[in-house]
């Protein structure tokens, strides 16, 4: 099969979409490592998995690739998840790599827009797919400006959103360029869909993750707090919880 990233026709492994540690360390599996599938679709049906969502994608170099992104990602969100706890007001995180924190970030959106799983078929990033494969393919994290990010958390209730995963969604515009939200590890993540923008906005770079590995952090406890209320009404009204 044609792994998807380096398009070599070689054997594929299974890939997560969403990498494993990302269940792990936030406690997403029960004790019989499972965990709650749910969706606001009346037709998608609740289920409890044993693993992850996964895919065969990639081949063994490809997957080999992405597990070193994965490895020093992991380090860096635990220590922000951390630091986030202590902080009341918005503030900068210090990941010390831009390089492997944005390719780790990209890698993300990449596998959630070529999955063929259910759960990722609304979200796709159409033409700019091709363009973040390349920048992963090629190591090349790219300027600030091309598909930046940056991340709004609750401290005093990171607790539970760090429990929830919710797959990219574009959500309208910013500057004119689509952004999309995807929620994982506790913090809202939004992407800015741009690259070799011309005038690129600096009141939008000035927010998104900088080429000295800087994350901007923003806070915002009472839009966390409706967005989480507004998803359990939901839930509720498709009768799933
Ligand atoms: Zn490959």
């Amino acid at each position: 099969m044609e792994c998807t990233l380096c398009k070599s026709e070689l054997d594929l492994s299974k890939s997560h979409i969403l990498s494993e540690f990302i269940y792990e360390y936030n406690q997403l599996y029960d004790s019989n490592h499972r965990y709650q599938v749910v969706s606001t679709n009346p037709n998608f049906k609740s289920k409890k998995p044993p693993k992850g969502i996964y895919e065969k994608l990639l081949c063994k170099k490809c997957e080999d690739h992405f597990r070193d992104l994965e490895d020093k990602a992991s380090i860096q969100l635990k220590n922000l998840q951390d630091d986030t706890k202590k902080r009341a007001s918005n503030f900068q995180f210090n990941t010390s790599n831009y390089k492997s924190f944005k390719l780790f970030q990209l890698s993300l959106l990449w596998r959630c827009s070529v999955s063929n799983r259910p759960e990722f078929q609304d979200f796709t990033l159409a033409q700019h797919e091709e363009n973040i494969r390349n920048m992963l393919l090629n190591n090349r994290p790219g300027d600030t400006s091309d598909y930046g990010f940056y991340a709004i958390c609750t401290p005093k209730n990171i607790d539970s959103v760090k429990q929830l995963i919710i797959a990219p969604e574009f959500m309208g515009n910013m500057f004119g360029f689509d952004t999309v939200r995807l929620i994982y590890f506790g913090f809202f993540w939004i992407f800015i869909i741009a690259n070799n923008a011309i005038n690129f906005p600096s009141e939008l770079r000035e927010r998104l993750f900088s080429k000295s590995g800087i994350l901007t952090v923003f806070v915002d406890n009472k839009g966390m707090d409706s967005f989480l209320l507004k998803i359990a009404l939901e839930l509720r009204k498709a009768g799933k919880i």
